[in-house]
């Protein structure tokens, strides 16, 4: 085992750097991965502009919390069906497992929660060659899903989540604001018997791709700026039964709750910032009965069940991943995904030393 590795850091909001550091040594009851391909994130975005005040606190420290890779190092307390070169994944949440939440088997609202690649500089991130986790948290990948698919495990469970918490009923009406991971929301949804499924977004190629993946309607906010008479149009008057935020914005959380209809149900996905506030009439709860349920990731048996969804072919995020890029570039990548509406997923991998491009 090499001593020492390359990981990105970033050391201030707007300002990450490729440096030379010690590889993290496993506790007896860790393992250490081999990091191979890492997904860029929105919330990377966020962590990078310093948008969420608690995470910005926490630096300097390596992010990255999409990866996949393989099994290293193995720490003396794991149990011998882990073994060297297992391709795997990793549920991200550390949580103390005897607080309050996580008592009533609410682990995302730990009172301590943290997320591997989020919240911790001890466990280095998934910009960079290694990575340790607990090996209670490791998810072994079936030979089926490949390793383009393995890395879009923890967007699928946050996905995943947010369509347990909606529990949607069959062939109720959805509009998802947002066609990043929204398409997977879409895809999610249509998979429970969702329809007509409507995507929101502003971006064209992304709004073709929700089209072919799952999409009845998709609407270009560039050509349509008014989403929600769009939506009601499209409902005959009446709003969609479920709504799902995946954008962030108080503007967005504002029209999803007009274009909802009395009775539905908001799904709450996107982060927005500490300080952002979104004005909504309290007599839509009360008179028109709308409710509100949210969901900020994925954790526990969302794994497991995110990667059957891939293994069975239920879902097949590939046609999202657009480009792969060294480890060197992470930071330009992350402002490239911000410029360039050709690009969706973005993976970094710190095997390869050229970019590989796979949209068109
Ligand atoms: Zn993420
Ligand atoms: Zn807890």
């Amino acid at each position: 085992m090499p001593k020492t590795m390359r990981a990105q850091i970033l050391e201030k909001p707007y300002r990450m750097a490729l440096h030379e550091v010690p590889v993290p040594e496993i506790a007896p009851d860790e393992v250490l991965i081999k990091i191979r391909y890492c997904g860029i994130c929105g919330s990377d975005w966020g962590a990078y502009i310093g948008k969420y005040a608690d995470e910005a606190a926490l630096l300097p420290l390596t992010i990255g919390h999409e990866f996949m890779g393989t099994i290293a190092e193995i720490g003396s307390s794991v149990p011998k069906t882990i073994s060297q070169g297992d391709r795997v994944s990793a549920d991200i949440c550390l949580t103390c497992g005897t607080c309050y939440h996580c008592r009533r088997g609410e682990g995302l609202l730990c009172s301590t929660f943290r997320q591997i690649g989020i919240h911790t500089a001890e466990t280095s991130g998934g910009y960079s060659e290694y990575i340790k986790v607990p090996w209670k948290n490791i998810y072994k990948i079936p030979d089926s899903v490949s390793d383009y698919q393995a890395a879009f495990i923890e967007p699928l469970t946050a996905c995943l989540h947010a369509a347990r918490n909606m529990n949607l009923k069959m062939a109720s009406s959805i509009a998802v604001i947002g066609c990043g991971l929204g398409i997977i929301h879409g895809a999610l949804v249509k998979l429970r018997g969702a329809a007509p499924v409507i995507i929101v977004g502003d971006n064209a190629k992304r709004l073709q791709t929700a089209k072919e993946i799952c999409a009845d309607y998709t609407i270009n906010i560039k050509e349509t700026p008014d989403a929600v008479a769009e939506v009601l149009r499209i409902t005959d008057g009446i709003g969609a039964d479920y709504v799902l935020e995946a954008v962030g914005s108080s503007k967005t959380y504002e029209q999803a709750f007009k274009m909802l209809r009395k009775g539905g149900t908001l799904e709450s996905f996107g982060i927005c910032s500490d300080d952002d506030f979104a004005s909504i009439r309290p007599v839509s709860w009360v008179l028109e009965e709308k409710k509100v349920s949210g969901s900020c990731a994925g954790i526990g048996n969302d794994w497991g069940d995110a990667i059957a969804l891939l293994q069975y072919k239920r879902i097949d995020p590939t046609p999202l991943i657009s480009m792969i890029v060294p480890l060197e570039e992470t930071e330009i990548a992350l402002k490239e995904l911000r410029e360039n509406p050709d690009l969706v997923k973005v993976l970094v991998s710190p095997e390869i030393d050229k970019r590989i491009i796979l949209y068109n």
